[in-house]
């Protein structure tokens, strides 16, 4: 028997060394080729922009000092209880999630949910987080993209962090314009109405919402108002970039 696994564990890792050869794997960020099998290069590691201990206390921005809240927050309310990222919005990673959103690049939730586990997990567990759901899209603009990225992105937390995932329990019933296009107002204007809740089991029930960006938090602001208003308890975020509160 012993004697069998062996043989069977060494054909393993030769059909990865195959793979490797022909296929070898590439920096998530820079997509330069890997010597060893792992997700980033050494460079991409340390020139990322994690953010660190100093972030704004209600929505994650990094604040660049001691200061609790960032100006935005200061200025005005959110719905959703606590938000964090794991890193500032940059050049770099512009391009990566372009990739991840756009290019089927599906697999770079792996290494993207192995940042959010390492930085965040304790903290969502002192949350008691007792679902997570993804931001929505669009049903045509999903049919055409092919998949919804802060989908892939939640299944996977899900799965890492053994808390049941719900992918249907908001939906956003029309079409909304890019948030990025539009001043503060308009932003607000553009979400109205635009999303639904399917179910009336979220009573009292703690939820996580996953996206990938976080630009001024409106999009996960007018769902965390639509589901607290159906009856969550509380709303937590969590995405992978946001931009600076300073
Ligand atoms: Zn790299
Ligand atoms: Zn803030």
């Amino acid at each position: 028997m012993r004697g069998k696994e062996t043989v069977f564990q060494i054909a393993e890792k030769l059909v990865d060394l195959f793979w490797q050869i022909i296929c070898p794997p590439h920096c998530v960020i820079c997509e330069k080729v890997l010597k060893i099998n792992n997700f980033i290069c050494v460079e991409c590691r340390t020139k990322l922009p994690f953010v660190e201990d100093m972030y704004c206390l209600k929505c994650g921005k990094p604040v660049g000092d001691d200061r609790e809240y960032c100006t935005d927050c200061k200025k005005r309310e959110h719905y959703f209880t606590r938000g964090v990222s794991v890193w500032s919005y940059s050049p770099m990673l512009k391009k990566s999630l372009y990739r991840f959103k756009y290019n089927n690049k599906r697999y770079y939730a792996k290494y993207y949910t192995d940042e959010i586990v390492k930085r965040y997990s304790r903290l969502i567990t002192q949350w008691g987080v007792d679902i997570i759901i993804p931001v929505p899209l669009y049903k045509k603009k999903k049919r055409r993209r092919g998949y919804n990225q802060a989908e892939i992105l939640a299944k996977e937390l899900s799965s890492r962090i053994s808390i049941p995932l719900d992918c249907r329990i908001v939906t956003r019933i029309r079409d909304t314009l890019p948030q990025k296009m539009l001043n503060d107002m308009e932003r607000q204007k553009n979400l109205k109405g635009a999303f639904k809740i399917n179910k009336s089991v979220i009573e009292l029930k703690k939820i996580l919402l996953i996206d990938d960006i976080f630009t001024t938090g409106s999009t996960v602001d007018e769902i965390a108002r639509v589901l607290l208003e159906a009856g969550a308890n509380s709303v937590y975020v969590v995405t992978l970039c946001i931009g600076r509160g300073y």
